[in-house]
């Protein structure tokens, strides 16, 4: 008994750790006064800002100059700093951990972690994203793990974990054929990262099943695997056919929700855009006939560069061939899209790469290949709030909007990848990291 204060006192640290950590406060005003302003919208930065937010609400925006501060106002001193909204991460998978091939690669995901050691990881995921200044994420599937998205989402809003705000896509859909696990013994029933239908019926039946239990988006995998074809050309394997994928998206978006289709090129990414799909993930190989159909169907296009410079397989094996060949096209598709003027937003796919890397290190990818810093920042932002349905909610610092905000001390106008390293993040008005003095 001598040493139960110990207990006591222990216990009464680790609750305020957990509870400080897990519930940053939400004032009634705060002021943030930003020496450089990026808005999300407008091209050009401005300066010595004054952002007023009552609760999680920006309330307005004005010259320091001019500001009315209201009284009792917490005061948030980024007047070195640039301060732009929340970022946007468009496509992740937060129930993925980059799949070293030596710890198992993808299969063991599936077949020997628990769903809770899966979920416990995926809390993680959520977490650095936050911290890196993601404050929204679009998830595009649970790779076998179910509809634990649901739940992670439902941790986040209840106030449990800390995290981004989530779209999620719940189990995905592909066909027989048309996705891991592959390679076992065909007497095998294997389970699969995907849900796989065969026909309309199927395809309409998934989806509602889906869209019931909570789904956001529909995520599809139109192409599945791809090689080097006979005349050196990157070829994919087509999955869901026109009619499979129309019931699917008639029955989506009849729930007002939209469809995301992954789809490298050729047949694959056809079908998917006659099927009516609303995003193109990754387009690899867009071909002019491709472009002109997005446009005149405004189909979204993230293009998620980051994933393909990762992990190639040695050169002079298929694999490798086709992993440089991947980069390549694509290295020709976002240019060629850009200047077509295709609506473009921020993914990575990370999860596909690890949670430790930078998800920012998308940015210099898309300034590279001809992307202004502004409109990558953009597409980070108001672009992607655009295709989520969330104009003016998100993605933007504006009057009305939900005070999701971030700091960075570079201009990264200047050096776009200063956005690896933010400094200040705040989500629906909390703030979640300060490290700016
Ligand atoms: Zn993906």
């Amino acid at each position: 008994m001598k040493n139960c204060w110990w207990i006591v006192f222990a216990t009464v640290i680790c609750c305020n750790a957990q509870e400080n950590n897990s519930s940053p406060v939400l004032h009634a005003f705060t002021i943030i006064r930003a020496g450089t302003l990026i808005d999300g919208k407008s091209d050009v930065a401005r300066h010595n800002q004054v952002i007023i937010l009552r609760g999680n609400r920006i309330e307005s925006i004005s010259d320091a100059t001019a500001a009315k501060v209201p009284d009792g106002a917490v005061v948030m001193d980024l007047s070195h700093a640039t301060v732009l909204p929340g970022l946007i991460d468009a496509h992740t998978h937060i129930f993925l951990q980059g799949e070293e091939p030596a710890q198992g690669g993808y299969d063991v995901n599936i077949l020997k972690y628990p769903l809770a050691l899966r979920a416990a990881r995926a809390t993680v995921s959520v977490r650095r994203a936050l911290e890196q200044g993601f404050t929204t994420l679009r998830d595009l599937e649970t790779e076998g793990a179910g509809y634990g998205d649901v739940g992670i989402k439902a941790a986040i809003e209840g106030g449990y974990i800390p995290g981004p705000r989530l779209f999620i896509s719940t189990r995905a859909i592909s066909t027989t054929g048309g996705y891991p696990l592959e390679g076992y013994a065909p007497e095998l029933d294997m389970p699969t990262g995907a849900q796989l239908i065969d026909g309309p019926v199927e395809a309409r039946k998934a989806a509602r099943e889906q869209l019931s239990h909570g789904a956001d988006w529909i995520k599809v995998y139109m192409t599945h695997r791809s090689w080097v074809g006979k005349n050196g050309e990157l070829v994919s394997q087509p999955t869901l056919t026109v009619e499979e994928l129309k019931a699917i998206v008639d029955e989506t978006h009849g729930w007002g929700k939209k469809v995301a289709c992954h789809a490298y090129g050729g047949i694959g990414l056809h079908r998917a855009l006659d099927g009516g799909c609303d995003s193109i993930e990754h387009g690899l190989d867009l071909d002019d006939a491709a472009i002109a159909q997005m446009l005149k169907q405004g189909t979204w296009y993230c293009p998620t560069l980051s994933a393909y410079y990762h992990d190639w397989a040695p050169a002079d094996t298929p694999e490798g061939e086709r992993d440089r060949k991947r980069a390549a096209v694509h290295e020709v598709s976002f240019p060629k899209a850009l200047h077509a003027g295709v609506k473009i937003v921020f993914g990575t796919d990370i999860g596909g790469i690890p949670w430790s890397e930078p998800i920012a290190q998308e940015f210099p990818h898309m300034v590279d290949l001809g992307m202004s810093p502004m409109d990558a920042i953009k597409s980070a932002t108001s672009r992607a709030a655009e295709m989520l349905d969330m104009q003016g909610q998100i993605g933007v610092v504006a009057p009305g909007a939900y005070a999701d905000i971030i700091g960075v001390m570079e201009d990264p106008v200047r050096d776009i990848k200063s956005l690896q390293n933010v400094q200040f993040v705040m989500k629906d008005g909390k703030i979640f990291r300060n490290e700016i003095k």
